[in-house]
């Protein structure tokens, strides 16, 4: 295979990244660190056969980004595990759960595989404006899974003119994590997107926030939810409550993005905050991304519980601004208490 081998001789096998590795520290398995990734990426040079273990050492990581943060070398492996997974899917080398994946999305624009409208928690579709300068990007999750936060988030949006894409698809992000093509869905989303006329587009999920801001063309600007909110806070009629919170960052928005303040800036006007034993560009990362809920469910549970571990005792809630983070986090354990950053500044919101 033809991997960056420049990339792949930078890591000095110095082992830091097992102290990181959320992956490692559940498995204990040296191919599911870092480390033992690169090592095997240099093997796939080399003539190593692609086999089943090869592909789970591949495919465990979440894409999470610590161990780029703490790595004194300066090596980026979720770049070069991203690269490698497109390689392999190219040859045809990819696990069952890949494949599942990336046929539900392919043939019904979604990562669930859902025949049903998007917009089907939307009643009137009549308000929806054809043109507007703010188009709000509801990703897959939020239109078919937490469409409470979806409706909560497009009413406060819409109180700025935002409108939606008539017929939103998936952001291609799941594709481009585990190793696809997701130009199609670009493309039509683009295409939808200009036809708006819209500058700016707004979501609340943290992988479509990554996929739009970095693998779209750079037609239009790309905001959070957390980012959007922080900039308007003051033109919302806040009700302080009586609620102490603690904020998880999602690995998209914070070590990919470092959107770190924004969120605590919109949490600190309505409530207190009390921070997460690793929290910012050292926060422990939920287990759901890079495709690792979707093929490894347990591991990806695994790592959930032991971000559990990190919350303070006696929050009201746990806030987030990612719904795969927050799947994760309620299924191992945490249910209800985990909430989004826009269901709670709708809590606030004094109703008119
Ligand atoms: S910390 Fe960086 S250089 Fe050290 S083993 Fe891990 S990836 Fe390689
Ligand atoms: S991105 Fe996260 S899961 Fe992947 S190798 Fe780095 S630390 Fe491990």
């Amino acid at each position: 295979m033809n991997l960056n081998l420049k990339a792949i001789n930078q890591c000095v096998r110095c082992g830091t990244c097992r102290t990181f590795c959320p992956v490692f520290l559940e498995s204990g398995w040296e191919s599911a660190n870092t480390r033992g990734r690169i090592m095997i990426l240099k093997g796939l040079t080399c003539g190593l056969q692609p086999d089943r273990q090869v592909l789970d050492s591949i495919n465990t990581c979440t894409t999470c980004g610590i161990c780029t943060e703490n790595c004194p070398a300066g090596v980026n492996p979720p770049e070069m595990i991203e690269s490698a997974r497109r390689q392999l899917v190219s040859l045809g080398k990819m696990t069952g759960e890949q494949a599942d994946l990336s046929r539900n999305i392919f043939e019904s624009g979604n990562t669930f595989g859902e025949s049903s409208d998007r917009l089907s928690w939307f009643t009137d579709r009549s308000l929806l404006a054809k043109k507007a300068d703010y188009v709000y990007f509801v990703g897959c999750m939020n239109s078919y899974r937490y469409t409470k936060t979806a409706a909560n988030t497009f009413a406060l949006l819409s109180r700025f003119g935002a409108t939606m894409l008539p017929a939103e698809q998936c952001c291609g992000s799941p594709l481009l994590r585990t190793g696809f093509d997701a130009s199609r869905f670009v493309d039509e989303n683009c295409r939808q997107i200009a036809e708006m006329g819209a500058s700016t587009v707004i979501t609340g999920c943290a992988g479509c926030y990554t996929t739009l801001k970095k693998s779209y063309p750079p037609d239009f600007r790309v905001l959070s939810v957390p980012e959007f909110l922080a900039e308007h806070i003051s033109e919302l009629e806040i009700k302080p409550l009586d609620l102490t919170i603690t904020y998880h960052d999602p690995c998209h928005l914070g070590r990919h993005n470092q959107i770190y303040e924004q969120p605590r800036q919109v949490i600190e006007t309505i409530c207190r905050l009390e921070e997460m034993k690793t929290n910012r560009k050292d926060a422990r990362c939920c287990g759901g991304g890079g495709g690792v809920r979707a093929g490894y469910k347990d591991l990806s549970l695994q790592m959930a519980k032991k971000r559990l571990e990190d919350v303070p005792e006696g929050v009201d809630y746990i806030v987030t601004s990612c719904p795969l983070c927050i799947r994760n986090l309620r299924d191992a354990g945490a249910g209800e208490k985990v909430i989004d950053l826009v269901d709670l500044v709708a809590m606030a919101v004094r109703q008119k």
